[in-house]
């Protein structure tokens, strides 16, 4: 059953909270990249009104497929939900 091996190192690493350090400055680098600014504020919502955005960190060799690279940096990306789902093709 490889895919119940995958899907429980995935959970593994979610749980795990590793990645929540490798977040950099908490923005979505893809909207950085289109000139947006995210920041993930989840935190301090109340306080300052800003728009609720959630960060996720998107494998960008699916873990799936590379289970070996779920802490390398390199694979790492900050993006919001957003572009998230767009990386990944889905659409809501
Ligand atoms: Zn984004
Ligand atoms: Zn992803």
């Amino acid at each position: 059953m490889k895919e119940n091996k995958t899907s429980k190192q995935k959970r593994k690493f979610y749980d795990s909270g590793e990645w929540k350090h490798m977040r950099d400055n908490y923005e979505c680098k893809e909207c950085k990249r289109q000139g947006r600014v995210s920041i993930d504020t989840n935190e301090y919502s109340e306080s300052v009104k800003r728009k609720k955005i959630q960060l996720v960190v998107h494998h960008i060799k699916e873990l799936e497929h590379h289970p070996e690279l779920a802490l390398d940096e390199d694979n790492l990306e900050t993006v919001c939900v957003d572009c998230h789902n767009k990386e990944h093709g889905r659409d809501f």
